[in-house]
């Protein structure tokens, strides 16, 4: 969808031109969102910038997307499974809604080692962003949701579309009925809890999108005391969760107690260069239960089969294969300025004090060539970052960091 459409302004002038209007009314809550996707008015920057300079090298660090070849263990189980659908012993058709059992436990047994996760309480799925959605449809239009600000976008979008928020203010760039928890350098990227009000449900990403910055053990702890005493959700995304490399927690579900108040949403996208392929999972616990005590698992369940039956079985067996065997594997250098994540994310958060980072995304754009993320994409409190992705081919990141030396020395 991000390739195919045309320059935002023209999706937006397509209504005009059309000659035919149904009946139907736009769902409010669509309008209620904001104009364009924060990937394709990158897009429109980008093509721009490109006809403009054909003979230019653009080097891409903007959308988080995976580039080195998957090992071939996993595709090789993938190209098996696929062949093996042509013959009378291999076919399969429609799969456990839930996902395949083996590929549940192995997730269980690999990623969440003592932590009491059992392999009936993960939902394999076609993604996280996909799972964020589905969650959003759980929770309804009745709860009121905590994001972290900044951050990944889907969250807020999602409780827009669904109507769990207030209209937009454009002075602050907030939507009323959604609390923004700021996470910035001045509170070491994790929120002033004791400042936050209660919600249902909080949103919480670690390793986070965009500032890369991992929480603590203590940091989580304090997450989940803070939601058993409000009563509320944690809906817990550790799609980055395999670029952890100190003693930073890889899922909440580390933390005790956490069974009771979270859900944890994760992904083979970032890890295993899935992000075209399409795997991911949900963590449900039994012991999660919503205020009249019924088993929020129950509904997820239902959610799963109504809405989803299934990751595609071909997929599953390139999961697998990612968990087992020689499968299981994963940098970005400063500049000079003020920089943080790129340590436990694959994603660098460059501060530009005072500026708007549309300003300093396009002047890179225009000075060096390449492609980054402006900060305000991810909320008000991106403003004066940029996100530099570190997906890339290191002969490029290298290229790329010789022209911003250049840039800003
Ligand atoms: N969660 C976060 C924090 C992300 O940054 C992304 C993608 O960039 C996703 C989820 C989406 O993951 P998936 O490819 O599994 O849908």
């Amino acid at each position: 969808l991000k390739r195919n459409l045309g320059p935002v302004s023209m999706q937006q002038n397509v209504h005009v031109m059309s000659g035919h209007w149904t009946r139907v009314p736009r769902n409010v809550n669509m309008d209620g969102l904001r104009r364009g996707y924060l990937f394709p008015e990158i897009s429109v920057r980008e093509n721009e910038h490109a006809r403009r300079n054909p003979d230019a090298r653009l080097i891409r660090l903007g959308i988080g997307d995976t580039t080195q070849p998957i090992p071939d263990t996993i595709t090789a189980a993938m190209a098996e499974h696929a062949y093996a659908l042509s013959t009378t012993r291999g076919y399969r058709g429609y799969g456990a809604e839930q996902g395949d059992m083996e590929l549940r436990m192995a997730i269980a047994e690999t990623l969440y080692r003592g932590t009491g996760v059992k392999g009936s309480e993960i939902f394999v799925s076609d993604g996280a962003q996909c799972d964020i959605s589905r969650l959003q449809m759980l929770l309804g239009s009745d709860v009121k949701v905590a994001v972290q600000d900044p951050s990944f976008p889907a969250y807020i979008d999602t409780s827009v579309i669904v109507g769990q928020s207030g209209k937009l203010e454009e002075k602050t760039g907030k939507y009323n009925n959604i609390v923004y928890m700021n996470c910035g350098a001045e509170n070491n990227f994790f929120p002033d809890l004791s400042a936050t009000p209660r919600t249902d449900v909080i949103f919480f990403c670690s390793p986070n999108n965009p500032t890369g910055s991992a929480a603590s053990w203590k940091q989580l702890k304090q997450l989940v005391d803070f939601a058993k005493t409000n009563g509320s959700m944690i809906v817990y995304d550790s799609a980055y969760a395999a670029y952890i490399s100190d003693e930073s927690p890889r899922s909440i579900f580390e933390i005790p107690g956490a069974k009771e108040v979270a859900i944890e949403i994760s992904s083979f996208s970032k890890f295993a260069g899935f992000t075209g392929v399409r795997l991911g999972w949900t963590v449900v616990p039994e012991e999660l239960k919503y205020a009249n005590g019924f088993p929020v698992i129950e509904d997820f369940n239902r959610i799963v089969c109504t809405c989803f039956n299934g990751a595609s079985n071909i997929v599953q067996a390139g999961g697998l294969a990612c968990l087992t065997g020689d499968g299981y594997q994963a940098t970005f250098a400063s500049l000079g300025l003020k920089v943080y994540g790129g340590e436990n994310a694959p994603y660098v958060w460059v501060h530009f004090p005072g500026t708007c980072s549309w300003n300093v995304f396009d002047q890179i754009l225009e000075k060096t060539h390449v492609v980054t993320v402006p900060g305000r994409g991810f909320g008000p409190g991106g403003e004066e970052y940029i996100r530099v992705s570190a997906f890339g081919h290191r002969e490029n990141i290298m290229e790329a960091s010789l022209r911003m030396k250049k840039l800003f020395n």
